[in-house]
Parts: structure tokens; sequence; C-alpha cells
């Protein structure tokens, strides 16, 4: 039986992914921002009361980091989901974070109201399998060197074990370029959007690699018809543990949510708040 449910034969309508009181895939376009990784309560706080004054819904950090090397920050992991936790009582956005591990993806959905599958592991199959069962909304990183086919394939994973509240992210893929650290293949949003019902979002961060082009790159995702983006903000950027490179200063930030309203309203949409 071949179901393939993320396709858009298989519904005649686009998913709205609820996560609190957030929709996304919906009219309003989701501004997702924060640090790459959790370092401490305080950085959460911080991060979420700036970051909701430029109409941020859902703050990002990581507990669990997937580094190139063994000798990089490895994340904070339980304790990190614990802050995380903690922090939401004072900042009050929604929040999420990356999971690795089978094991603790039960833990992880306790803690945080989204999960994100991280581009190394899109096709980690148990993981895409476990999450499935989990019914947690979840955003799906392409890998680096996926097919947009591959891409849907692993959404379809998660939806066939029971999850249909699938949010796709594109991140950049590699190419010979080097001028940025991924190549960010916003072809592949449009591709994506033809294909399925699910809703797409845009991470700039990852795919530039330098903070120059996030609101240049911002501005073409909500064009092309992205249904949000997720980008990397720390309080203090040069500080930061992982990816210190691309983070934006929360001011930084806060100057390009503002001049994503017009190009959200150039087609038909809104940010929200
Ligand atoms: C991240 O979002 O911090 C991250 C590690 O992203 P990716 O999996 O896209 O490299
Ligand atoms: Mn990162």
């Amino acid at each position: 039986m071949n179901k393939q449910l993320a396709r858009k034969s298989a519904k005649d309508t686009n998913t709205i992914v609820q996560i609190g009181d957030v929709q996304i895939g919906g009219r309003e376009i989701v501004l997702i921002a924060g640090p790459c990784a959790i370092e401490s309560e305080e950085q959460l706080i911080t991060s979420g009361n700036h970051l909701k004054q430029s109409g941020v819904s859902i703050l990002r950090a990581s507990a669990f980091k997937p580094r190139t090397s063994p000798y990089s920050f490895q994340g904070l992991g339980i304790e990190g989901l614990k802050m995380h936790q903690k922090a939401q009582k004072e900042h009050g956005l929604l929040t999420t974070t990356e999971v690795m591990d089978v094991r603790l993806v039960d833990i992880a959905s306790e803690h945080v109201d989204m999960l994100w599958i991280g581009a190394r592991n899109m096709q980690n199959f148990d993981l895409l399998k476990e999450i499935g069962k989990s019914k947690k909304p979840v955003i799906l990183k392409r890998a680096s060197s996926a097919t947009v086919e591959e891409w849907i394939q692993s959404a379809e994973y998660i939806m066939a074990h029971g999850n249909p509240n699938v949010i796709l992210c594109e991140r950049g893929i590699r190419t010979f370029e080097t001028s940025t650290r991924y190549t960010l293949d916003l072809g592949a949003v449009a591709v994506a959007k033809l294909l399925t019902h699910l809703p797409i979002i845009v991470d700039p961060s990852h795919a530039a690699g330098r903070p120059d082009i996030i609101a240049a790159l911002c501005k073409a995702a909500i064009a092309i018809g992205a249904d949000g983006v997720i980008v990397e903000a720390h309080p203090n950027p040069k500080e930061s543990v992982c990816d210190a490179a691309q983070a934006l200063s929360l001011e930084e930030f806060h100057q390009i949510a503002e001049e994503l309203r017009p190009i959200a309203q150039s087609v038909g949409r809104r940010l929200k708040c």
C-alpha cells in the first residue's frame, strides 16, 4: 500500500500545525528565533523577553547539539531541558529543542512545546518513527545532501507512524559554493510547496553561516511562500558557545523582523503580532 500522506494528493487543504496558540501554515508568518544552544536559564530568559518584543512566537535553543568534533560543546542535555521549562515561566514564549536520541524523545516532549530533527538526523529512521509515535509538533530539517524527494519521504516516516504535525525546514544544502556555509535552496521551498500540504519554514542562519545576509534571505523566504523562519539570535553573539559566526544580536533580529512586515503583506500574509 502506498499512502503518501505528505502529498497534495492525500489532502486538498494545506496542513496547519497548531502549537499552543500559534499556527504554522496558516495566513500568519511565524517567527522562531533564539540561541543555537541552551547555555543558562538567564540566557533563555533574556532572549525570550527581547524576542517576544520582536514578534517571535517560539524560542529556539537546543539542549542537544550535533557537533562535527566530539571535543566541541555537546549541549547541556536534560539539565538544558529543565532550563527551557523554567525560563518559559518568565518569558512566556513557546519553546523548541532538537532531539537526536530515540531514548530522549519522551523527556524532551515533556519539557518543550515542539521538537526539531536536525539536518544530520533527517534519515535517522528510528528517530523519525519514535517522533511519529509521539504526536509532538516537529520541525524536520532537510539534510544538507538530501533531495526534495528524500526530505518528503522522511516526513512520510513521521506521518506513517501517527504524527501529522510535521513542519518542513529548508536549511541549506552542500554545493561547490563557499561564500556561504551551505547554499540556501529556495527553489526547493517552491517545489516542496507544490508537492506537499505541509507547512514549510526556512532557516537562513545555518545556510548562510554569517549574519550579514540573514535579512535578505528571510525576505526572499517569505516572498517565495515560506510559512515562517527560524533564525539564530543570541544576547551576546560573540560569546555563543555554538555557531557564534552566524548569530545575530537580539537588536539586529528586531530590526530584521520590522523589515519583514511589509514583505509579508506584499504576498498576502502577515507577521504574527
Ligand atoms: C541548529 O539548528 O542549531 C542546527 C544544528 O541546525 P542543522 O541541523 O540545520 O545544522
Ligand atoms: Mn546552530
